[in-house]
Parts: C-alpha cells; sequence; structure tokens
C-alpha cells in the first residue's frame, strides 16, 4: 500500500495498514519534525485515538492537558467549564512534536517512511495506481490513500491536473504561536465568540513554559482576501479583553500563518479512481463544520478507510470505496450535519447569545455542555441509535490519569 501524506491521518493509515501485516510505503514531502498551522487543540475522540496509535504524552514535547475552559459570548458574558480530573479529556500539543511522534508511531509499526519525498504524478487503471515521486520514482500498488492535506495534490492530479481550479476550503483560519503569557490564557483555554467573526471564534490555547497558540477562525466567504483576516486578527488582539487574558508581557514569537480548513464531507470526496484512491483527513474535507477540529477526523477516516480497503481485498476497489463511503456515512456524516446546523445557530449574535447562555444555565448544563464539546462521546449521538452502547456518556477519560 501507498500512504500519500504523513500528517496525523497519513500516519494513522500507515500504522493500521502495517498492523494488518500488509507491505506500506509512506511518504511525505517535508521532514519530520515539519510545523502545521493548526491550533493544535486535541478534544477526547482525537486523544483516545492518538493513544490507540501508540503515542504518549511523553513522546510529545509540548503536551499541555487542559481542565479548565473559558468561552465568553458576544454579549460580553463569561462561561466556565470545567473537564472531569482522572485522566486527560483536551489537550494542546504543538503540531510540529504531535506530528513527528506520529511518523516515529508508524516507523515503529513497520511502515517505510521516506520524508522530503513529493508526489508529482498519479496514474490508475482497473489493476494498481501509480504514483509518480519527485526524481523519477514511480510506486505500484493495489490502493493509494490520499491523506495530503487540504490541498490534495493527488486529488488535483486525477482530475486534471495544478491548472484545476483551486477548492479553498470552507474555513480560513490564522494562527500565531505567543510568548511571555502571563494572565489566565496561560493555564486557561479561551474561546471568545466575537460578534464581527461569528461563526466563528477566536482562540487562545496554552502551551507550556508560558506560551500559547492564538488564533482566529471563521466560514469562508467567496472574495474575501486573506489580508483583511490578518488585519482582523491584529485588532482581536488588541481588544481589552483578549489582551487581558494574555498579560500585558505576551508577544508573537513568529509569523502569523494562515490555511484552509475543508469541511464539507460528502461520499464523492471519498474515492477516486475507481476506488483505487481513497482520500482521508483533510484530503477528503473532513474537519468540523462547527469548530474547525480535524485531527480527530483525520485518524478516524483514516480508520474507516483501512478497514473498508482490507475487507474488499486487492481486487476489489468498488467494493472498498462502497464501504468506506458506508463507514463514513453512518457516524462522520451525521456529526457532521449536526455541526453545520449549530454552525448555521451561532452565525447571528442572538442565536450565540442564547446557546451560551443555556450551556451556562446551572452546573448540570455546564457539566454536560463540555463533555459533548469535548467530543467525550460523538457530537450526534443522541441522533444515532447504533451508536449507542452501555457506558457511551461516561468513557474513561483518554489517558487515565
Ligand atoms: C489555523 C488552523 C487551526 C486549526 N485548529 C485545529 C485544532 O485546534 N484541532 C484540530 O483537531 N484541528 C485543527 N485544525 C484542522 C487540522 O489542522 C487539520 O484538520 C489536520 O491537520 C488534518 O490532518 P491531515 O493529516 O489530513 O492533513 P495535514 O496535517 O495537512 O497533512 C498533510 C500532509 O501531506 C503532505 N503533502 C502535501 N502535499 C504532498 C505531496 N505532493 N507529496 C507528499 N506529501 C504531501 C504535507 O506535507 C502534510 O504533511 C486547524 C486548522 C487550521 C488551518
Amino acid at each position: 500500500m501507498v500512504v500519500a501524506g504523513l500528517g496525523p491521518a497519513g500516519a494513522a493509515a500507515s500504522i493500521h495498514l502495517a498492523r494488518r501485516g500488509m507491505r506500506v510505503v509512506a511518504v511525505d514531502r517535508s521532514g519530520f519534525p515539519r510545523d502545521k498551522c493548526c491550533g493544535d487543540g486535541l478534544t477526547t475522540d482525537a486523544l483516545r485515538r492518538i493513544r490507540r496509535l501508540g503515542v504518549a504524552p511523553g513522546d510529545v514535547a509540548s503536551w499541555q492537558p487542559v481542565t479548565e475552559i473559558r468561552l465568553r459570548s458576544p454579549s460580553g458574558r463569561r462561561v466556565e467549564l470545567s473537564l472531569p480530573g482522572g485522566g486527560t479529556y483536551a489537550t494542546v500539543a504543538r503540531r510540529a512534536d504531535l506530528d513527528a511522534a506520529l511518523v516515529d508511531a508508524a516507523r515503529t509499526a513497520g511502515a517505510e517512511v521516506r520524508e522530503g519525498c513529493r508526489v508529482v504524478g498519479v496514474e490508475a487503471d482497473a489493476a494498481s495506481v501509480r504514483l509518480q515521486l519527485q526524481g523519477g520514482e514511480e510506486l505500484e500498488a493495489p490502493y493509494v490513500i490520499a491523506a495530503d492535506g487540504a490541498w490534495s495534490p493527488v486529488r488535483k492530479l486525477l482530475s486534471g491536473g495544478p491548472a484545476t481550479e483551486a477548492y479553498l476550503g470552507d474555513w480560513h483560519a490564522l494562527r500565531q504561536y505567543f510568548s511571555g503569557v502571563t494572565g489566565p490564557g496561560a493555564g486557561q483555554l479561551w474561546v471568545w465568540f466575537e460578534p464581527d467573526l461569528l461563526p466563528g471564534y477566536a482562540w487562545s490555547f496554552p502551551l507550556p513554559d508560558g506560551r500559547a497558540n492564538v488564533g482566529i477562525g471563521l466560514p469562508r466567504r467567496p472574495g474575501q482576501p486573506v489580508g483583511r483576516l490578518g488585519r482582523l486578527f491584529e485588532d482581536v488582539l488588541r481588544r481589552p479583553h483578549v489582551a487581558a487574558v494574555l498579560g500585558p508581557g505576551a508577544g508573537p514569537e513568529a509569523a502569523v500563518r494562515a490555511w484552509p480548513i475543508p469541511a464539507r464531507l460528502a461520499g464523492d470526496n471519498l474515492s477516486a479512481a475507481g476506488g483505487r484512491v481513497l482520500f482521508v483527513g483533510d484530503a477528503a474535507r473532513a474537519a468540523d463544520p462547527l469548530t474547525g477540529e480535524g485531527v480527530g477526523q483525520a485518524i478516524e477516516t483514516a480508520e474507516l478507510a483501512v478497514t473498508a480497503l482490507a475487507a474488499a481485498g486487492p481486487s476489489a476497489p468498488r467494493r472498498a470505496a462502497r464501504r468506506y463511503r458506508g463507514a463514513v456515512a453512518r457516524g462522520l456524516s451525521v456529526d457532521h450535519r449536526l455541526a453545520a446546523g449549530l454552525s448555521r445557530l451561532l452565525a447571528s449574535e442572538r442565536g450565540a447569545r442564547g446557546a451560551l447562555r443555556a450551556a451556562g444555565a446551572s452546573r448540570w448544563s455546564r457539566d454536560n455542555f463540555v463533555r459533548w464539546m469535548f467530543e467525550d462521546y460523538p457530537r450526534a449521538l443522541a441522533l444515532t441509535p447504533w451508536r449507542w452502547r452501555r457506558g457511551a456518556l461516561a468513557g474513561p477519560p483518554a489517558y487515565p490519569g
């Protein structure tokens, strides 16, 4: 098997394929550790999956568990939420560190990892897929798992080459690392629902040693230049309630970075070339349309794709694609539709104020909302009886303490 791209989706696919005894070659154009523009936030579902991939907190230098969450409504009202103790339900970890640990885990599982190795061509026929690498080498396999991120060069190469009109993602997001954080943001995770960002939001996610990942994310509006977002971010940073959370000595460590978030999961986007190419993670546009999270979704789609192709075998790619589509439809797609609906509710100031008022109304609502928001169980669990099982609402934490 060949895996193109070694972010969380590609690393997870490589690990699951190798654990099933398949020969795996996994390529990435970058060398690890490499940065990935991200909020670095990991919720319970992502953490449970990362644990199953064999990565432990001690493998990731910047691993920062979080228990205290603060949300700010467009009205200025603050909602204080606490995650349960006894283990980890939320963590912030720099993607440079996390992704390198996942790539190490892929190697340990038996995948042949090739870094600094860019995919430049793809050809497929009824029998196999051939991936051309920069430098002239070609890899041939019964399946290619395309885990090559939001811009997915594999998808572009299959659908007409680099001239194909770019898919720009459904969200724009910017992030910048800060150091010298001495305000409450040094230990608490903050989300601001600013009226001019809705249904998007601004965040400050704590990292060790007085650092924080600070950013904004909002749905892309056609024609909106990314430069305008940069100015909006600068403006958000100057707002007194945001500046107070970071503290007076906080300053940026490096330039701000922007990247799209693809959150348009659809059956048609999951495979190509008669099922010989399966897309996972951002390449499958699997990020959550409400929060923009995509790491857990990247790992989950990789798991589902591997299970589907293993069940179908090497000579039934259409069956593999059908199985993969079905598995995504039974789980992730329902969570996506619910998240997209809630995002529409948050688009108006009134809706966002009402949602946060309801979340913060009582101890019961706060405790339940925070576990739902931090993906202790699937977002649309209540709507999907086939996922109900004993203990589904009170599973153990990702890393029991
Ligand atoms: C600002 C921002 C904030 C975010 N915050 C969060 C958050 O807090 N929590 C969360 O869960 N998600 C967040 N996300 C979403 C998350 O970053 C993505 O969903 C996640 O990275 C998807 O993982 P992936 O493995 O599919 O893709 P990626 O992580 O993008 O990995 C794709 C890999 O493919 C490689 N590649 C690309 N082209 C080629 C090629 N031609 N040949 C070989 N290799 C190639 C790349 O080098 C890369 O390593 C955020 C996104 C943004 C932009």
